[in-house]
């Protein structure tokens, strides 16, 4: 994924868990960020490496949370950061950096590859994204009634089951 796919994809479902859709997409480009930019400073030869682990999400979540004494500001963090790995997902990632080592290739520069894959994650994300600003209203009314029957769901099987 590259921008849009990240950001709105993320965004949406952080909306659906009761989390900043504007934290949550905000922390899910900040692992491209940090390497990307790590790389185009000259400090790390790879596109994948500092910010793309289990650990980048947990340690930057957790300096949010001591700057910010809110819980719900760094789990945010946190999920934002964890949806871009899943998002990433498609390309080998350095998970547990630095306790292992990956034979990772370095690269000179950023190439960024626009396949179909692509095109269709960042209309994808494009779309979510736009919809967050345009129907947040009605996103959340259908999250409220999703909860609702998942609720009137188990209630009726744990009855059933007494
Ligand atoms: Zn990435």
């Amino acid at each position: 994924m590259l921008f849009f796919g990240h950001i709105g994809i993320s965004a949406f479902f952080g909306l659906f868990l009761y989390l900043s859709p504007l934290i949550v997409g905000i922390s899910s480009i900040l692992p491209d960020f940090v390497d990307k930019g790590l790389l185009l400073a000259g400090l790390s030869p790879y596109t994948r490496l500092v910010a793309h682990n289990l650990f980048f999400g947990p340690a930057l979540s957790a300096i949010v949370y001591l700057a910010t004494k809110r819980k719900a500001v760094a789990i945010a963090v946190l999920f934002g950061t964890y949806m871009h790995l899943i998002e990433d997902i498609r390309t080998p990632l350095p998970w547990l950096w630095p306790l292992v080592t990956y034979d990772l290739v370095p690269v000179t520069g950023i190439k960024i590859v626009v396949d179909l894959f692509e095109i269709f994650t960042e209309t994808i994300g494009l779309s979510l994204l736009v919809s967050l600003f345009v129907f947040k209203k009605n996103l959340i009314d259908a999250r409220e009634k999703i909860i609702v029957v998942v609720k009137d769901f188990y209630d009726k099987r744990l009855v059933k089951k007494i």
